[in-house]
């Protein structure tokens, strides 16, 4: 059963990362970010209500990612697992995917935070030239991640779920820890690898 998410700021690679690997295990993607910017394509109700945010590089409210996340979650194909990327972005969405899978009875295995140095995240960024990668809505992006997101590393690293990973190397070597990592038993006293900073015991 592959239950992970994927933390980490903008322009880390979790959604290259999250898409290899939702191939190789055979479970979903979901992606957050995907799907608000699928919705302001279709200018659905939630698509037209996001828009601003997105594009001035803030967060989505609560009360439309929320009921979102809930709903995905319980589609069918998340039945053998899935991999969440951009979600939970804060305290209160961690807070609400905890309560939520009791109550559906799943439990996360690990939550992989990919680390990756500003300035290589800010050129990263640049050359993906997304709509809402112009350089001042990229540093807005980076300020909401490190204000609101990063507490999230303190919170999982209390669960004892957070992998801490070094995305600040070249596409493969990233997705061959990654791969190490699924395959760990998440029941197992964590193993300290050369290339894996495991940050399970504070
Ligand atoms: P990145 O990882 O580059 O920030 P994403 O595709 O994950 O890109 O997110 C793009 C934008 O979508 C965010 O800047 C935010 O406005 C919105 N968004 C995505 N996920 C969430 C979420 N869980 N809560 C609030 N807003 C979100």
């Amino acid at each position: 059963m592959t239950r992970l998410i994927f933390l980490g700021p903008p322009g880390a690679g979790k959604g290259t990362q999250a898409q290899i690997l939702s191939q190789r295990c055979e479970v979903p993607h979901i992606s957050t970010g995907d799907i608000l910017r699928a919705a302001v394509k279709a200018k659905t109700e939630l698509g037209q209500k996001a828009d601003g945010y997105m594009s001035a590089g803030e967060l989505v409210p609560n009360d439309l990612m929320l009921g979102l996340i809930r709903e995905r979650l319980g589609q069918a194909d998340t039945a053998n697992g899935w991999l969440l990327d951009g979600f939970p972005r804060n305290v209160e969405q961690a807070e609400f995917l905890d309560r939520l899978l009791t109550e559906i009875e799943q439990t996360c295995e690990f939550v992989i935070n990919l680390e990756v140095p500003d300035e290589e995240l800010v050129a990263r960024m640049l050359e993906r030239g997304r709509k809402d990668d112009e350089e001042s809505v990229i540093r807005n992006r980076l300020e909401v991640y490190r204000e609101q997101t990063e507490p999230l590393i303190d919170f999982y690293q209390g669960r004892q779920l957070l992998r801490s990973v070094d995305g600040n190397q070249d596409l493969d070597t990233v997705t061959q820890v990654l791969q190490t990592i699924v395959k760990q038993d998440p029941e197992a006293t964590p193993e300290v690898e050369p290339d894996i900073k495991s940050e399970a015991k504070p």
